[in-house]
């Protein structure tokens, strides 16, 4: 199942120099995949495809994603097979910059060398696509063990930064902050997950205590009266997955979603997919349903679209190239 797109609509979204910035390359595994695993089995793709689909909560999605995903990322040579089959389908939908991250729990859980998973997914990049990598750490992720690998890779060349992600309700270790202002001070660029579970107080406390300038998803900021207008003024980025919090958040609906109250209070926001694995969904799909559904106008869409490459870690050259490729109509 998909969301189905009008042909002109279609068409208009193809042409977009599009972005994609907040992408889990685990929960990007294609389905084709799956069903080299097992043909008979995954077959068919899950229930969690279908349109209306609702996850009962975190845990019971991560269960899901987990396991899939890991009966294929085995080892770095599979994360570069998969990855070259993720980037080879950006770029035919017309995507110019891509931000994905890997999971440090591959290390921590199935003891695979996080340089080298790195490594092979910057090495699986199309000459087409600029690519930018970070190394996920979950809320429970800094355990003594990790922590001598967290620190190294600050100068693995090929990681561009940290992001937090995990279940966003447990708590946060006390060293996350120290880690955080490392990364940066390594020359890292640093995000965390943060408003999807949790509400607006999570938010501040990534923005304040983190540092962070890029949050995923962040749209439960929308429920407090005075902090979309704060994450405009501070040029905070919050990189939005509709369809996956409409699968996955309470109370969430493409047709209710925060990213239009967010949008209309100037918040900087780009739109990805998040876990296309477990929600079935595609970069196009998420223009087109906010078009369709969220009532987006399509000079709206442009300026999502805009904000994406505006916030890419490129040179300004490439940026005014991929700015001038925006339809004018
Ligand atoms: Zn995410």
């Amino acid at each position: 199942m998909s969301f189905s797109i009008a042909p002109d609509l279609a068409d208009f979204i193809q042409g977009l120099p599009k972005t994609e910035t907040h992408l889990h390359i685990e929960g990007a595994l294609p389905w084709d995949f799956m069903r080299r695993i097992d043909a008979v089995k995954y077959a068919e793709p899950p229930d969690s495809w279908a349109n209306d689909y609702k996850y009962n909560d975190f845990a019971h999605f991560e269960e899901h994603l987990l396991g899939l995903a890991f009966q294929w990322y085995t080892s770095p040579e599979k994360y570069h097979e998969a990855a070259k089959a993720i980037f080879a389908a950006h770029v035919a939908a017309g995507v110019r910059y891509v931000e994905t991250s890997f999971a440090s729990g591959v290390v921590e859980f199935l003891g695979l060398d996080g340089k080298a998973v790195c490594d092979a997914i910057v090495a699986a990049k199309p000459p087409e696509l600029e690519l930018r990598v970070f190394m996920g750490i979950h809320h429970s992720g800094f355990i003594p063990a990790m922590l001598p690998i967290i620190e190294k890779s600050l100068t693995w060349k090929n990681l561009t930064g940290l992001d937090l992600h995990g279940t966003e309700t447990l708590p946060i270790d006390p060293i996350t902050p120290r880690i955080w202002q490392e990364a940066r001070d390594a020359g890292k660029v640093t995000k965390a997950h943060a408003g999807e579970f949790c509400g607006p107080d999570f938010v501040r406390y990534v923005m304040d205590e983190l540092g962070i300038t890029r949050i995923q998803h962040g749209v439960r900021a929308a429920e407090d009266p005075f902090l979309p207008k704060e994450l405009a003024e501070r040029g905070v980025i919050l990189d939005v997955c509709p369809i996956s919090n409409h699968k996955l958040v309470p109370g969430i609906r493409l047709e209710n979603h925060p990213i239009r109250a967010l949008f209309d209070a100037g918040v900087k926001v780009t739109i990805s997919t998040d876990d296309p694995l477990t929600f079935g969904n595609t970069i196009s799909e998420e223009y087109a349903v906010l078009h369709d559904i969220t009532g987006f106008s399509r000079n709206e869409l442009k300026q999502i679209c805009r904000y994406g490459l505006e916030n890419a870690l490129v040179d300004d050259e490439t940026k005014a190239a991929w700015l001038e490729e925006m339809p004018k109509n």
